[in-house]
């Protein structure tokens, strides 16, 4: 049944003259798998962990792996590791005091403190790859510099994942794009993260809404930085951060050449929609207006409105 639905109603996400779009779900567990999706482009593996003292054992990661793997046969699924800190605080890796764990030892950056806990789960990734059929890539929350992820690849290849990439979400990783994809086989936008620290807004700030606006066109000019980078490089370049659930957006980011969309699997039917109404080169020319405005509510009201 789950094979027919996917026929009928999902499989992938395509503009109206057939330019492919892959459309992802953001996860945190195998419940969260609520319709038949094309893959999985988000597992926030530290959601499962959020009330733990003590780090989850090797054994209780793969069977949790597993269980998302064995969901999705022959699909793609992007695991992330471990983001410890700031809005998702994991006692069992908390930091000493920090003026700003926003800005502090957190996500990647942990790992070169705690080295045996990013090597536990990459092992346990590549068990639990190995007893499904998932197809399994890995990415590394919070990265910097190139450096930090050529760091990550070695760790990933050395467990035997051979697929690597980084999450964009500090504005240094988006301006160094290009050097990034010579380290890493693809990018995925953290867009939640990249607006925080592309306005130094506090995500959780409800007061700060309007520099938070994923419409922003300065977060616009950082994504298709990393978009022109990995056409040249021929590697993917996904968004996995909410604005990739905005269907007006959706249409931009695709303009922008971003290969794949990752969001809360009921904003994905939307999006799906809105792809199919447009071509690329509608698209294109949407996301060039966008890109073009001064104001997050330009930019919105150029795409949203109806030419007449
Ligand atoms: C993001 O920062 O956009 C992201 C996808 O990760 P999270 O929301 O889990 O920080
Ligand atoms: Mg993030």
């Amino acid at each position: 049944a789950r094979q027919e639905r996917l026929r009928s109603g999902g499989g992938p996400g395509r503009t109206s003259d057939g330019h492919q779009v892959a459309l992802y779900a953001n996860i945190g567990r195998a419940k969260d798998l609520i319709d038949d999706v094309e893959g999985v482009g988000l597992f926030r593996t530290e959601l499962l962990y959020l009330d733990r003292s003590d780090a989850p054992s090797y054994d209780e990661q793969v069977a949790a792996y597993t269980a998302v793997f064995a969901a999705l046969p022959g699909r793609k699924v992007v695991l992330r590791t471990l983001d410890a800190g700031a809005d998702k605080p994991l006692p069992f890796l908390q930091q000493a005091d920090e003026p700003n764990p926003a800005l502090g030892v957190r996500g990647l950056r942990i790992s070169w403190r705690r080295p045996d806990v990013l090597e536990t789960q990459l092992k346990a990734v590549a068990e639990a790859a190995r007893s499904a059929s998932a197809e399994v890539w890995v990415m590394a929350p919070m990265v910097a510099t190139p450096q930090e992820a050529a760091t990550f690849v070695a760790a990933c290849r050395a467990a035997g994942l051979p697929t690597a990439g980084a999450m964009v979400e500090i504005p240094a990783a988006a301006l160094r794009a290009g050097a990034l994809l010579e380290e890493v086989d693809f990018l995925s936008i953290g867009t939640n993260d990249l607006s925080q620290y592309t306005f130094a807004s506090d995500r959780q700030v409800g007061e700060l809404a309007e520099l938070l606006d994923p419409w922003q066109p300065a977060l616009l000019s950082l994504i298709a930085m990393c978009a022109s980078a990995g056409k040249a490089a021929g590697k993917p370049v996904g968004v996995c951060g909410e604005a990739a659930a905005d269907p007006g957006l959706a249409v931009v980011l695709t303009g922008l050449g971003i290969t794949s969309l990752s969001m809360s699997p009921r904003s994905i039917p939307a999006v799906r929609e809105a792809l199919a109404g447009h071509t690329l080169e509608d698209c294109q020319r949407l996301a060039a207006a966008a890109l073009a405005a001064e104001t997050a509510e330009l930019a919105r009201q150029a795409v949203l409105t109806p030419v007449t």
